[in-house]
C-alpha cells in the first residue's frame, strides 16, 4: 500500500531520491515467511520506513543529496541501517536532502527540492526535507533524519509531525556520512510520539564502531511515551528564544501549550540564558570547520564521480575538478569558510571563540537544568516559507535554525511535536521540548501529554 501511495503522489512531492521496491518487497515477504515459520519477529516487524539518503545501505544508492556521490553503491550498511533490518522493519527508499546536510530547506539538494504536502509550493524544512514530506504525505508511517543544527526538527515543525534530536552520541554515527562530527546525530521521524519512542529504541545503543557512541542503558523512552505527563514537572521558558523575527502565530501556538502545560499540572519557570544569542554564529564556525576537513576525502579517487580522468590532468587536478563539478555552492561556501576560520593567523579569533561559545551555551543549560526538567519553545520562528523565497540569501535561511542548535552545541536532546495552525497561514507550528543529557526519556514524557 505504501509503494502505491508513493507511485501515486511521489512524482508531486519528490520526497524520495530512490525506491527500492524490489528490496522492500523482499524484506516484507522475508517477515511474512518467518511469521509463517513461527519464528520470533522483530519489534517494528514490517512497518515500512523511509531512509535519510545520508545512510549508507548495502547495494542501494547512497548520494547524501550531492553528484560527488552519484552513482556510488555501498558495499556495507550503517549500524543504523543494520539495526532496523534487524528489528524487521521494511525499508522502502532513500529520501531527499539538503547537499551534505547543509541547508533549511532541502532546496540545496542536487536533485531537486522537495515540496511541503501542506503546500506544495512551500518548502518542507531541510536538511531532512524527503522524510518529513515522506511521513506528512502519507507515503511512510515512519523516517529516519540527521539532526546537526536542526535538520530532524525544523522539518518536524513545518510539516505537522514528530522528530526527535536524541542525546549526541546515543544513535550510531557508524555508516553515516559526516557533516559535523561533533554534532551530527541521526534520529527518529514519525506522525505520533508513541510511534517516535518505537524507532528511538530500535536504533539508539551502544555502538563499538562509533567512539563517540554513549556505552548507557537507552532511556525508556516506550514507557515514558505511554505514560505522558507534566504534573509536579518544572518547565523552562527561555527569554530569549522570543522577540524580533518570530512570526505572530508561532508565538500564539506557542503560549497556548504554555498555558496547556500550566493547564495539565506544570510549573512555567522563566530562564534567561543570555549565550543563545551567539548560538547561531558560534554555530557558522564550528559546523563549517569541521565539514571543511570531514569532506576533504571526496578527492575524486575514493568515492563516486570523477572529473577530468582522461590522462590529461594530474591526480591533483583531477581532485579540483570533481569537487568543483561534483559539489554545490553551499557546500563549497561551507568549505570555505570552515578553511577559513581554521586557518593559522585566523583559528583563535574564529574557532577559538566559537568554542568557548559552545562552552557558555553548555554551562546556561546546566544552570537551566538545575532548575527545570525540560524547557520549551517553538521549534523555528515562522512557519513553511517559499520555495526559493530564501534561496539567494543564506542568512536568511540560517535564521531557520535559531532556536534547535543551541542543544546540538551543547549535546542534549530535543523533540519537536506539531501544536497547531498558525491562523495567518494555517501551517503547521511546531513546540519544541529540550531534557538534559541521557533524559530523552523526559520528551516523550511531556510530548505525549501535549500532544
Ligand atoms: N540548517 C542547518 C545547516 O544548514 C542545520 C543542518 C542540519 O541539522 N543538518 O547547517
Amino acid at each position: 500500500a505504501h509503494l502505491a501511495r508513493i507511485e501515486a503522489v511521489d512524482e508531486k512531492v519528490h520526497a524520495f531520491l530512490h525506491v527500492d521496491c524490489e528490496g522492500a518487497l523482499a524484506q516484507a515477504r522475508a517477515v511474512d515467511e518467518k511469521r509463517a515459520r513461527g519464528e520470533k519477529l522483530g519489534p517494528l516487524a514490517g512497518v515500512p520506513l523511509a531512509l535519510k539518503d545520508i545512510f549508507t545501505t548495502e547495494g542501494v544508492p547512497t548520494t547524501v543529496g550531492s553528484k560527488i556521490l552519484e552513482g556510488w553503491i555501498p558495499p556495507y550498511d550503517a549500524t543504523l541501517t543494520k539495526r532496523l533490518k534487524a528489528a524487521d522493519v521494511v525499508i522502502l527508499g532513500k529520501t531527499n536532502m539538503d547537499e551534505f546536510a547543509m541547508g533549511s530547506s532541502t532546496e540545496n539538494s542536487a536533485y531537486g527540492p522537495t515540496g511541503n504536502p501542506w503546500d506544495l509550493t512551500k518548502i518542507p524544512g531541510g536538511s531532512g526535507g524527503g522524510s518529513s514530506a515522506a511521513l506528512a504525505s502519507f507515503q511512510a508511517p515512519l523516517a529516519i533524519g540527521t539532526d546537526t543544527g536542526g535538520s530532524i526538527r525544523q522539518p518536524a515543525a513545518v510539516t505537522g509531525t514528530v522528530g526527535v534530536k536524541p542525546t549526541y552520541g546515543a544513535v550510531s554515527r557508524y555508516g553515516m556520512v559526516a557533516f559535523s562530527s561533533s554534532l551530527d546525530q541521526g534520529g527518529p521521524c514519525a506522525r505520533t510520539v508513541l510511534d517516535a519512542a518505537l524507532l528511538h529504541e530500535v536504533i539508539a545503543g551502544h555502538d563499538p564502531l562509533d567512539s563517540t557512541s554513549v556505552d548507557a542503558p537507552v532511556p525508556p523512552v516506550v514507557e515514558a511515551a505511554r505514560n505522558g505527563s507534566v504534573t509536579g514537572m518544572r518547565v523552562g521558558v527561555v527569554k530569549q528564544f522570543r522577540g524580533e523575527g518570530y512570526q505572530a502565530g508561532v508565538i500564539q501556538r506557542f503560549d497556548e501549550s504554555v498555558e496547556l502545560l500550566k493547564e495539565l499540572g506544570a510549573e512555567i519557570v522563566e530562564l534567561d540564558c543570555s549565550s543563545f544569542d551567539l548560538a547561531l554564529s558560534a554555530y557558522y564556525l564550528i559546523a563549517p570547520s569541521e565539514c571543511s576537513s570531514n569532506l576533504a576525502r571526496f578527492d575524486g579517487l575514493r568515492y563516486g564521480a570523477r572529473t577530468g580522468d582522461d590522462g590529461t590532468h594530474s591526480a591533483e587536478e583531477v581532485t579540483s575538478l570533481t569537487r568543483e563539478a561534483g559539489f554545490g555552492p553551499e557546500v563549497k561556501r561551507r568549505v570555505m569558510l570552515g578553511t577559513y576560520a581554521l586557518s593559522s593567523g585566523y583559528y583563535d579569533a574564529y574557532y577559538g571563540s566559537a568554542q568557548k561559545v559552545r562552552t557558555l551555551i553548555t554551562r546556561d543549560f546546566e544552570k537551566a537544568f538545575e532548575q527545570v526538567d525540560v524547557i520549551v519553545s517553538p521549534t523555528t520562528p515562522t512557519t513553511a516559507f517559499a520555495i526559493g523565497e530564501r534561496a539567494d540569501d543564506p542568512m536568511a535561511m540560517y535564521l531557520a535554525d535559531l532556536c534547535t542548535i543551541p542543544t546540538n552545541l551543547a549535546g542534549n536532546a530535543a523533540m519537536s511535536l506539531p501544536c497547531g495552525l498558525a491562523p495567518e497561514d494555517g501551517l503547521p507550528v511546531g513546540l519544541q521540548i529540550i531534557a538534559p543529557a541521557m533524559k530523552d526519556d523526559r520528551l516523550y514524557k511531556v510530548g505525549a501529554a501535549v500532544e
